[in-house]
């Protein structure tokens, strides 16, 4: 596995490359093994598979957790590398947003809701890093978790409005044995607070709005809502101490 950190870097290294199907799967790094199976999806498909590792700051509304969110880009690429990544890209934050930056992308009204509206140009972050990482990489294919479930119908719209040329593969949420969806925030919980946070996946395993809305009663919660995705599901955020995680179930038909 190479690791580069500039755009020329990367366009060097993928230019022998293009003949084949190139994936990419963009992340933040601490990883777990819900980054790890979207590397493994994109091996099994993909002749060449790149990741990005890049804490993204425009992705982060103003006094949220940027500075402390988990990093550790020597255990990620041991990881990535171990998992069948060929190409990871760390870039600095100067890398993709050098002086004079001033162009971005805003999806409307996908974005606007949940966590578009708790934190408030989120998606213009998401939604502009990608745009920046599907032009820099060109991937046929581009690997999200269903976790993210607003962000990929966000990214969609996205593909779709803006005529790109690449397919998203969307994988199913990995889960702890106790059910919490792993998320690279759980290594900012206490012990006490991780077995608050448990109330989140059993809430939605519900599978119904006021029965999970119920259930997470006493915990700090910034929605619990039936979505109308593709496919639709029951999605909620909460705060545990200062950690906010979100989670969500696919609603299949039947319990619609
Ligand atoms: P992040 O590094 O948190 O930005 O996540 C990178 C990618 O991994 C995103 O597409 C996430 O949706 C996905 N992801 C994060 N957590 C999980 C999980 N528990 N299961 C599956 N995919 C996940």
């Amino acid at each position: 596995m190479k690791i580069v950190r500039t755009r020329t870097d990367l366009r060097e290294a993928l230019a022998a490359s293009r003949d084949g199907v190139v994936g990419l799967v963009p992340t933040m790094g601490a990883y777990h093994d819900g980054h790890l199976s979207l590397f493994r999806a994109a091996r099994a498909e993909c002749d060449v598979v790149v990741a990005s590792l890049f804490v993204n700051p425009a992705q982060f509304p103003e006094g949220t957790d940027l500075s402390r969110y988990p990093r550790d880009e020597e255990r990620d690429g041991r990881l990535a590398r171990e998992t069948g990544v060929d190409l990871l890209f760390a870039p600095a934050v100067a890398e993709l947003y050098p002086r004079g930056f001033q162009t971005w992308v805003e999806v409307g009204e996908v974005a606007a809701r949940l966590e578009g509206e708790h934190r408030p140009g989120h998606f213009r972050g998401v939604a502009t890093v990608c745009l920046k990482l599907f032009n820099l990489v060109r991937p046929q294919l581009a690997y999200f978790g269903q976790k993210d479930a607003q962000q990929v119908a966000v990214l969609r719209r996205m593909i779709r409005d803006l005529d790109l040329e690449l397919s998203l593969r969307v994988l199913p949420t990995v889960r702890d044995a106790d059910g919490l969806a792993l998320s690279s925030r759980n290594a900012l919980l206490s012990p006490a607070e991780r077995e608050r946070a448990l109330a989140l996946p059993r809430a939605l395993a519900t599978r119904d709005p006021d029965a999970a809305r119920a259930a997470l009663n006493g915990l700090d919660v910034d929605y619990v809502e039936v979505v109308d995705l593709d496919p639709p599901v029951l999605a909620a955020a909460v705060r545990v101490g200062s950690t906010r995680l979100i989670d969500n179930v696919v609603l299949e038909e039947e319990s619609r």
